[in-house]
């Protein structure tokens, strides 16, 4: 780059023209000249700083200490809707005042022109700094006047009708809101403005609220965050207490905004105190039983999961105890359900007090309980530990106005040795249980893995009675029943037989239970029922034909029909048909059994009542329903002849039978002493090996035969 050479300017030129000229005329020239100049200067100057003013957004004005119009800019004539010609300079204030008071300009200044005017111009002298004007279309001007060093004022307007109506929005939104919100400093969180809704909800006057830090609300005292904005749509919650020392809990959404030029927090607080609670109900409702509020079967098994990770760690056992109650639905069934309810309360309370606090005990369902033990080192303290819960189980209970007593069975199982994980643990003490039940009342058995053998034997045989059903492979028997004045044979009972592939003749005391556990009873028993009364119509009348009913074969209420069916269809006699119940099923004691009881006698078939003698209260049963026979249990026949106790029974039941007229029939007879007891007895009816076992219809229909050809040979 070349250097630049100092060039002389014109005016240096002029300056050293003058300079050389020695006259005073000279130098009056120069001053007008000089004069000139600076007018010119002063006005570029002006005109520049109109040219800046003019590209600001606010308008402004210039008076002096006359009320004369010194400057102003573009925004300043726009804002008045004015030519900017009115305020050539020299154009005084009060003119363009009276001006804009004749168009109508100032509403505010209707009906006392001149007095609004005087004021306007008294203001000159003594500006107000900042206030607003509203102008009669509506729009409002914020105006900030300053004395100037002249004694003038300088002015500044600014549009701010937007604002304005942004901030009427905002009031309505903030004061009409049904959603209590404050507007709070973000220094320190000072409650600048409440709206009604805050000041209801909380109770505190308006006047309190105003003085207090929004974390004077808050149970804690802690101040939220005011400028988070992240919350999520949930908000964040706080507990807050009301006025009145009611806590409440409330999600805050604060969003930071301006208000009145400083920044600070709108702060929405909705109470959402119901919701939790109803949360909170359901949470539990999920986790508990309604009836106890013990921890249910989910519950449990998620804390069965944490004890078993923490077993892990510290190297004890995790012991699990599922109790089952003995007799409860007996008294169930006696007292009714409110009462059982009351006795599954007391059971609760009873197990909760007797265990550690680091148990757990919860209901599983029914009258099934399960404990969960941690921490265990030997077997033996857990053995204590059920015997302790059979104890208290145990204890008779007085409760609304009735004693009872129950008892409890115990299946116990433990981790990590039985099984290291929730489900299998849980099972492994099931079937624990499922053998202290099978061992009688009370008692307390541990898991062994021959249990898991022998329930999967079950399963398998669950899997082939289901075959079985389908492929019609069950088959019915007949055993008779014999009128012992005539020594001949009044009837057969029908007994199921299943012929298994693999194990052979299958007893029913061994599928029938099954069946009844897996609801194939009902299938099955209609197809004894259709079988025995097909075969029977094939007998000689009036030999009958006695059928075994389970007690679940009345819960689905099909009973009736599946008899008239199977009556039906064979076109047999309701009066040679006889069915068999057991007095379980009258222990439910719904009306709904005797109903199907007495329909079914009305048809014409006879009840009998089987097994008596080894139920509960076989007595209170034979008022309940008027039944045709009783049959006496072979348990009481089998040593008639050497038990005195047992020949009593007999010979009660036999007299109970004649007075109430009942027939009475003897199951297992199986040598001639015992009979030769019952005859002497007066029993009528016997049935048992001594005269034959359960036969196929093919030999019973030879029997029948064969017992005509001696009727007639005799005849
Ligand atoms: P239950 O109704 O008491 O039937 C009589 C049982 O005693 C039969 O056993 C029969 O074979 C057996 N029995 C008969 N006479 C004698 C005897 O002199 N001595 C001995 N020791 N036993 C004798 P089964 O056939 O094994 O039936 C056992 C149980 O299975 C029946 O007892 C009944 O409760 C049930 N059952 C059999 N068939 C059916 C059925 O079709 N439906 C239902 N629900 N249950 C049935
Ligand atoms: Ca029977
Ligand atoms: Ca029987």
């Amino acid at each position: 780059m070349s250097k630049v050479r100092p060039q002389s300017s014109p005016k240096s030129k002029r300056v050293s023209a003058v300079r050389k000229s020695a006259s005073g005329q000279k130098s009056l020239v120069r001053a007008r000249a000089e004069a000139k100049a600076a007018i010119a200067e002063a006005r570029r100057a002006h005109e520049r700083l109109r040219d800046a003013l003019d590209i600001l957004p606010e308008g402004i004005v210039f008076l002096d200490a006359d009320g004369r119009y010194i400057l102003w800019n573009q925004q300043y004539a726009d804002i008045y809707k004015r030519s900017a010609d009115l305020f050539a300079p020299g154009a005084r204030l009060a003119d363009t005042l009276r001006i804009g008071v004749a168009r109508g300009d100032y509403p505010e200044a209707a009906g006392r022109e001149e007095d609004w005017i005087a004021e306007r111009l008294m203001l000159l002298a003594n500006p107000r700094g900042r206030h607003e004007q509203r102008l009669s279309d509506g729009r409002c001007i914020l105006i900030e006047e300053r004395r100037t060093a002249e004694g003038g004022v300088i002015g500044l307007r600014v549009d701010i009708t937007e604002m304005k109506r942004r901030e009427a929005s905002f009031r309505l939104l903030f004061d009409a809101n049904p959603v209590p919100m404050f507007v709070c400093a973000l220094d320190g969180g000072r409650i600048v403005a409440a709206n009604d809704a805050a000041v209801a909800h909380y109770g505190h006057g308006r006047d309190a609220l105003l003085g207090m830090g929004l974390a004077e609300l808050h149970d804690d005292g802690d101040l939220p965050d005011l400028a988070d904005e992240s919350a999520d749509a949930a908000g964040r919650t706080f507990r807050q207490r009301k006025a009145d020392g009611t806590a409440i809990d409330v999600a805050l959404f604060s969003r930071l905004f301006a208000w009145e030029n400083v920044p600070a927090a709108l702060v929405a607080a909705v109470d959402i105190t119901e919701r939790k609670r109803a949360e909170a109900r359901v949470a539990f409702m999920a986790h508990h039983d309604a009836l106890t509020s013990l921890p249910n079967r989910v519950l449990l098994r998620m804390h069965m999961e944490e004890m078993l990770v923490r077993a892990r760690r510290n190297g004890l056992g995790v012991a699990t105890l599922c109790i089952d109650l003995d007799n409860f639905k007996a008294v169930n069934d006696t007292l009714g359900h409110p009462f059982g309810d009351l006795l599954l309360q007391e059971v609760a309370a009873r197990l909760r007090s007797a265990l550690g606090e680091h148990d757990m005990v919860a209901r599983l369902g029914g009258d099934e309980f399960a404990v969960l033990h941690p921490d265990v080192e030997t077997p033996a303290e857990v053995g204590a530990l059920a015997e302790c819960i059979i104890d208290v189980v145990s204890a008779p209970y007085s409760l609304d106005g009735h004693q009872v007593t129950i008892g409890a069975s115990v299946g116990i199982a433990f981790a990590p040795v039985d099984a290291d994980d929730a489900d299998r643990l849980l099972k492994n003490a099931d079937m624990a249980l499922y053998r202290a039940k099978g061992d009688g009342k009370g008692a307390c058995r541990f898991f062994e893995a021959e249990m898991d053998a022998r329930l999967q034997a079950r399963r398998r045989l669950e899997i082939d009675l289901r075959n079985a059903v389908a492929a019609e492979a069950l088959e019915v028997h007949y055993q008779p029943l014999i009128a012992l004045d005539r020594r001949n044979v009044s009837g057969f009972e029908a007994l199921l037989r299943w012929r298994h592939p693999e194990h052979g003749m299958v007893p029913p005391s061994d599928f029938v239970p099954v069946a009844e556990e897996t609801g194939l009873i009902g299938a099955i028993g209609a197809f004894v029922l259709r079988r025995a009364c097909a075969d029977a119509a094939k007998w000689p009348d009036p030999v009958t034909v006695a059928v075994n009913l389970s007690p679940l074969q009345f819960r689905n209420g099909a009973l009736l029909q599946t008899v008239k069916d199977a009556l039906e269809r064979a076109a047999l006699p309701p009066r040679r048909l006889e069915l068999e119940i057991t007095e379980t099923v009258l222990l439910d004691r719904s009306d709904h059994v005797l109903a199907t009881l007495h329909a079914l006698r009305a048809l014409g078939v006879r009840i009998s009542m089987d097994d008596f003698g080894t139920g509960y209260s076989s007595l209170s049963y034979l008022r309940s329903f008027p039944f045709d026979k009783l049959k006496i249990d072979r348990s009481f026949v089998r040593d008639l002849g050497s038990n005195a106790d047992s020949q009593a029974i007999v010979r009660a039941i036999i007299g109970l039978g004649e007075s109430l007229g009942i027939a009475i029939t003897a199951e297992g007879v199986e040598n001639e002493a015992d009979l030769a007891c019952l005859e002497e007895e007066g029993c009528k009816e016997a049935q048992g090996f001594l005269f034959s076992r359960a036969r196929p219809q093919f030999e019973v229909l030879d029997m029948l035969a064969a017992g005509s050809r001696r009727a007639r040979d005799v005849a």
